[in-house]
């Protein structure tokens, strides 16, 4: 079983990442970004709450996170594999993770981290904001505090998971498909 972390700044492409990583290994992609969105979308008492928080870059509660990203695993007992994605963003989130996987007799295969630097991200936010309409990428001052958030409160994860010689570091820009056979490369060589 491969139990894979995506990793990363706002905008660094885990989302579009983790589709291909996904396709190759047969894994379950969770992202708790999309899961939130899902729930704005359908107006349930989750997604009202999230929705506070997303809209001002802002990190949603940990207790609120832990509980959806829990609930979504349970969902799938048969899986040969998870991707997270967008989780976990804060030490306590990785902590739980790391107890609730072994609940289950599972563990963190390994995090990867895709490197791009901010001021190509920020472009790349404002761009995905024109097509996608979320309104966390319309606004640089919402982007930058998004990037605060990443820095004070997901950054720690990187010791975290070096600590556990879990952790890579894979080049974010370039072509997709190239950055994808990066990332194969990273998982084939260290797993
Ligand atoms: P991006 O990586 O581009 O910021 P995401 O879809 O991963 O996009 O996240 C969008 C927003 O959803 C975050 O800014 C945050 O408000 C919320 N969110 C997603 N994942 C988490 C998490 N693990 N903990 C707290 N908030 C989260």
């Amino acid at each position: 079983m491969i139990n894979l972390i995506l990793f990363g700044k706002p905008g660094s492409g885990k989302g579009t990442q983790s589709e291909f990583v996904k396709g190759k290994y047969d894994l379950i992609h969770i992202s708790t970004g999309d899961l939130f969105r899902n729930n704005i979308l359908n107006n349930t008492d989750l997604g009202l709450l999230a929705k506070s928080y997303m809209e001002k870059g802002d990190l949603v509660p940990d207790e609120v996170t832990i509980k959806m990203l829990e609930a979504e695993v349970n969902k799938h007992s048969n899986a040969n594999g998870f991707i997270f994605d967008g989780f976990p963003r804060t030490t306590v989130q990785a902590e739980i993770l790391d107890q609730f996987l072994s609940t289950l007799k599972l563990s963190i295969s390994m995090t990867i981290a895709l490197e791009v630097d901010e001021n190509l991200l920020i472009d790349r936010l404002i761009n995905r904001g024109k097509d996608s309409g979320r309104a966390d990428d319309q606004d640089r001052s919402k982007i930058q505090n998004r990037f605060e958030e990443y820095n004070n409160k997901t950054s720690p994860l990187i010791n975290y998971y070096k600590n556990q010689n879990k952790f890579f570091e894979v080049n974010g820009v370039g072509d997709v498909n190239e950055i994808s056979a990066r990332i194969f490369k990273t998982i084939d060589n260290n797993i």
